[in-house]
């Protein structure tokens, strides 16, 4: 890319990001078109968007399906720099294929995701929705012996399911601020658990739900993660145990978790993601014994600026000439 010809570089995104990120684009020089709804791009919105100038670059959306619709209207665009850490909205391999290519955004949102974990697994564990609903509704008659009983952590057994970055941090903030024992489960083992987090490497999923007090899912959606929880391995778990999943809803069986814990066959599970958003499952939302929150793990301002400066230095790395340091591969 030479001085003179970066001004006519075009790059679309397709919802509004923090300005840190459209900023560093503009700064190059580029045309920044930002899409002005008010929301998620239907399909066919997205497309007409795209198609309307030849733009160099698409900075999309974990609620944009990337594959070769998109591919082919918009043949000009050689990268899709993902405003999120998973890419599981993108097809990856037909990417590579042509040539085109996908960046996501890793790290930037570790802190705040392994937060809002770990806020998922004290609030289920300690009831505290559940507490917040009754006081609000008037119940409260004055201090119960036998009220509310919850789990306390200090002592228990956390399992990791994914032991990437999300699953270390959420290990670690559970190991030294609630001194619980860490244990995990991996396609790979990971030296940083067992070092510095004394963590045991369980040989399965189901060895690890079988023994684990709370169960906390850090894998990204793959073919081989797509109901990781099923019905089968939550019958596994203790009746006392807690499920948490802030990684991607179709890890879940939604459907097998609403009948279990209807049933009281674990205590209580913890929810940040659906398997098809925005829609839940029946019977979900008028369980007790779940904590839902609308997709927000990321929704800090650090990290979501965080996460626009990775997304738009991918772009410019990329339209530089130079391989983005968050290149994806499938
Ligand atoms: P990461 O790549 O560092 O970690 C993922 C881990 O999962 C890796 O260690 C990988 O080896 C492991 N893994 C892959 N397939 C597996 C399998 N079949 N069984 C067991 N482990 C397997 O990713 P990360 O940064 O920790 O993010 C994890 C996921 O969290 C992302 O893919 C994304 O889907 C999700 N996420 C959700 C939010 C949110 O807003 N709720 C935000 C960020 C990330």
């Amino acid at each position: 890319m030479t001085e003179n010809n970066k001004f006519d570089v075009r790059v679309y995104i397709t919802q509004r990001i923090p300005e840190i990120g459209i900023k560093m684009l503009k700064d190059k020089g580029y045309e920044v078109d930002v899409s002005q709804k008010d929301g998620i791009l239907s399909k066919d919105e997205f497309l007409t968007a795209v198609k309307a100038k030849p733009y160099d670059a698409v900075l999309c959306l974990l609620t944009n399906q990337i594959n070769s619709e998109v591919y082919d209207v918009v043949p000009t665009s050689k990268i899709f720099a993902n405003y999120a850490v998973g890419y599981n909205n993108i097809d990856v391999a037909e990417a590579t294929k042509r040539g085109i290519t996908v960046t996501n955004t890793p790290g930037a949102l570790t802190d705040s995701v392994a937060e809002h974990t770990v806020a998922l697994i004290v609030s289920t564990a300690l009831r505290i929705v559940e507490a917040d609903k009754y006081l609000r509704a008037g119940n409260y008659k004055g201090w119960e012996p036998l009220g509310f009983l919850g789990l306390d952590l200090k002592g228990k057994t956390v399992g990791v399911l994914g032991a990437g970055r999300i699953g270390y941090r959420v290990g670690q903030i559970l190991k030294k601020g609630f001194e619980m024992n860490v244990i995990y489960y991996d396609v790979k083992k990971n030296d940083m658990f067992e070092k510095d987090l004394g963590a045991k490497f369980y040989e399965s999923p189901e060895e690890l739900m079988k023994v684990s007090d709370v169960v906390t899912v850090h894998v990204p959606l793959l073919d081989s993660t797509k109901h990781l929880i099923n019905e089968v391995r939550l019958k596994m778990m203790k009746p006392t145990a807690f499920l948490v999943n802030t990684s991607r809803g179709p890890v879940v069986d939604e459907v097998a978790l609403v009948s279990t814990l209807r049933n009281r066959v674990i205590a209580g599970a913890g929810l940040d993601v659906f398997e098809n958003e925005p829609a839940l499952a029946p019977g979900l939302a008028d369980l007790p014994n779940i904590v839902i929150t609308p997709h927000i793990a990321s929704a800090t301002k650090p990290a979501r600026d965080g996460m626009a400066v990775l997304a738009a230095q991918n772009i410019i790395d990329f339209l530089e000439g130079k391989t983005p340091a968050n290149k994806v591969t499938g």
